[in-house]
């Protein structure tokens, strides 16, 4: 049997992977595993959504759901609201393709907890789409569709509920703030008004051909932002990927925050004062470990992958778990990656230190990265990883994800891609030259395995 979905639900290029003929069979897939019920049903701002979701619509309705179209929102959006339904809501059905280009779109399944789906879930619709046992409902059952449009105001309502709100709004921040056209549109700048900012908007309006920048938000992609911050001397630019459940930040000098950076700061804000534990990948830098220990909790590594991170916080009462890409996790809010959320803690942040976020930024331990991708066939993945493995013994490694070598100055993981044949190679030491022979060392160790 061939996968459907990969790390983050289903996706592809819309015509040749994407289309109606495959939403359908999905809707239907996922209507069948549900086995009916009311199900959420949540797009971004692309313009093959309204094609997707109404053939996912029609695929959850044959199989005997009620669909309730809460129409473009942020998949933490989406997400809140069937964790809030208390069981009500079977789940739900995003049509996003996240951070993906504009020509893909993708279809991501979210359980009654509000969570992405565990692997076993998933495997269990896999095994109903490739065998076609499809859940048909006779024609007193066949579902029905209507439409809900308070999900973004509950949404932001309990964003609001879970910060300092009187400090932010004392401290009168100008914030910058670019949705690049995505669903974060309909609700980051709202929230930001709402908490006392001057917000100035770049990208704002919902457009699928994404005219102002592709939807990956990386520095490449955000040179407006970090302009215009820098121009109107704000005290801090906002940036989300397509869905808006990633939420990547800007300092007061223009200046883009490293992803490992605005973890740490977010994680020890969650654990100061109470403690606690933080849930991260293995190839999230060790700058979050020294924040994290020095603010009194502790850091326990997952494998790559938010449902991942998401899974084992929710499993051991984690008190924050996040990604370097921009993706932070608070549970107190909700299980998954939440990029409004993120956006009004570091407000929170800001308004409690006092300090601008680029002095913030000083504070932290300094690491440098060094990254390199090695091509390995496909087919030598496995036996690749094996050799890494029999190479690095003696000395103190961690096998959670790939072979990650650990060093007192520094560490080095070596990782094969979910979705290339190459292995990546992440580096990272406390000086420029060590995070180099590191990468330089996880390289050659990749080739002398290719060898064996
Ligand atoms: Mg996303």
């Amino acid at each position: 049997m061939t996968r459907l979905f990969g790390t983050n639900g289903i996706r592809g290029v819309v015509g040749p992977d994407m289309n109606a003929e495959l939403a359908v069979k999905v809707g239907r897939s996922i209507g069948t595993f549900f086995g009916g019920g009311p199900v959420a049903l949540a797009r971004d701002t692309r313009l093959s959504g309204p094609m997707l979701a109404r053939a996912a619509a029609s695929g959850l309705m044959s199989a005997g759901c009620e669909v309730i179209d809460l129409g473009i929102v942020p998949t933490p959006c989406a997400e809140y609201h069937v964790a809030k339904a208390g069981g009500a809501l079977k789940g739900a059905v995003v049509v996003t393709a996240s951070h993906n280009p504009r020509e893909f779109n993708g279809l991501k399944a979210i359980d009654a907890r509000g969570m992405e789906m565990r692997r076993e879930d998933e495997e269990a619709i896999e095994s109903i789409f490739f065998e076609e046992r499809f859940r048909v409902a006779p024609w007193s059952e066949v579902g029905s569709i209507r439409s809900d449009d308070t999900a973004v105001s509950r949404y932001l309502e309990a964003i609001r509920g879970k910060v300092d709100v009187d400090s932010i709004r004392k401290a009168a921040f100008t914030v910058v703030v670019d949705p690049g056209n995505g669903a974060g549109c309909l609700s980051t700048p709202y929230l930001l008004r709402s908490l006392g900012c001057r917000v100035i908007s770049l990208n704002a309006q919902p457009d699928g051909a994404f005219p102002g920048r592709m939807p990956e938000p990386i520095p490449a992609h955000l040179g407006d932002l970090m302009r215009v911050v820098s121009e109107v001397h704000a005290n801090l630019g906002i940036a989300h990927d397509g869905d808006a459940d990633r939420a990547v930040f800007v300092d007061d000098k223009g200046s883009f925050v490293v992803g490992d950076k605005s973890l740490a700061l977010l994680a020890q804000a969650a654990i100061r004062g109470r403690g606690g534990t933080v849930v991260t990948p293995v190839s999230t830098s060790s700058l979050l470990e020294d924040v994290v220990r020095a603010a009194g909790g502790t850091v326990v590594r997952t494998r790559v992958g938010s449902p991942i991170v998401a899974g084992v916080m929710f499993e051991t009462g984690a008190t924050f778990g996040g990604e370097e890409n921009g993706g932070a996790i608070f549970p107190d809010h909700q299980f998954c990656r939440d990029g409004a959320m993120a956006a009004a803690k570091m407000l929170e942040i800001l308004a409690h230190a006092r300090k601008t976020l680029s002095a913030l930024e000083a504070e932290l331990p300094e690491y440098h990265i060094k990254k390199a991708n090695v091509p390995v066939p496909a087919d030598q993945r496995d036996a690749v990883l094996t050799s890494i493995v029999a190479l690095a013994r003696g000395r103190k490694v961690d096998t959670t994800d790939g072979v990650k070598i650990l060093e007192a100055d520094g560490a080095v993981l070596v990782r094969p891609s979910g979705t290339e044949p190459i292995f990546r190679v992440y580096a990272e030491g406390r000086t420029s030259a060590r995070a180099d022979a590191l990468a330089a060392e996880g390289v050659d160790l990749v080739k002398k395995a290719l060898r064996r």
